[in-house]
């Protein structure tokens, strides 16, 4: 059964996850989630960025594609035509093999479970909660530094499922330098508060383009800077990012997770996190 509570591996249980859902086939040290109230604002791509970077660290890192209406983690990593393994236990139980990318990033997604990826989800919301906590649960994670979840947008009745029910030890924010995004945002900071789930701050992603003459910063959507507007969602400002046609191509390419391991910048803006 999916809400098995199980502690795995040497280490002590950590008292904050008492009562969560575990995953059985490995012991995973910290588990982030990376949310944003909506959709558009990046932050699957942050969650690529994220887990490239952590990977080339040094650590071991997976993902968890939570976002159903458009899991996206399989293309940030060009594995999009491979599938998971799926292994059965018995008549109800499976173990997955998660598909690992070229960083050696483990991905599990639905869309590696899909004969096709562009085929729609179509299950209702207890469905796709069901589903998500045995991809959480039931996957060979193995021994992980960093889960990485993408987490599902907005504030669903699916993204409060995997906030109460997954261990999350802390999540990261994702916004853009708009007011009317901000005030989106604020809703899903506000239900992460309320959950008592720890956030560590956001990140502003389309901070700014780099203007290619001169390379000054151009902020294109907002007069504010990021920190203003961080002060108004009430979290602390942990990084912006530009808007980066280059990524774009990488990322329809399929070749993303290159891109940003090649990409000091990147490396630049999550040195202080991790
Ligand atoms: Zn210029």
């Amino acid at each position: 059964m999916a809400n098995n509570i199980t502690f795995i591996g040497k280490g002590k249980p950590n008292p904050k996850h008492f009562g969560k859902t575990m995953p059985k086939y490995g012991q995973i040290k910290n588990t982030i989630g990376i949310i944003s109230g909506k959709g558009g604002v990046g932050k699957s791509t942050v969650t690529g960025i994220l887990a490239s970077t952590l990977s080339k660290k040094g650590y071991k890192v997976g993902v968890l594609d939570a976002d159903i209406t458009g899991p996206s983690m399989p293309r940030f990593f060009g594995v999009n035509g491979k599938r998971a393994g799926i292994e059965p236990i018995d008549q109800e139980n499976f173990k997955y093999d998660p598909v690992i990318s070229e960083g050696n990033v483990k991905i599990m997604s639905m869309n590696l479970m899909m004969p096709k990826e562009d085929e729609p989800v179509i299950w209702r919301g207890p469905v796709v909660t069901s589903v998500l906590t045995q991809l959480f649960t039931d996957t060979k994670w193995g021994e992980l530094d960093y889960l990485l979840i993408d987490m599902p947008p907005g504030t669903s009745d699916i993204t409060l499922t995997v906030m109460q029910s997954f261990p999350i030890d802390e999540l990261i924010v994702v916004s853009t330098p708009q007011d009317m995004v901000s005030m989106i945002v604020k809703k899903v900071v506000n239900m992460a508060k309320k959950m008592n789930v720890p956030i560590r701050g956001v990140i502003e992603n389309m901070s700014y383009i780099n203007c290619p003459g001169c390379d000054t910063k151009i902020r294109v959507f907002s007069k504010k800077s990021a920190e203003e507007h961080s002060v108004n969602l009430g979290v602390p400002l942990l990084g912006e990012l530009p808007i980066n046609v280059d990524l774009t191509e990488a990322l329809e390419e399929g070749r993303a997770e290159e891109y940003v391991r090649d990409n000091d910048l990147y490396s630049l803006i999550f040195e202080a996190l991790y």
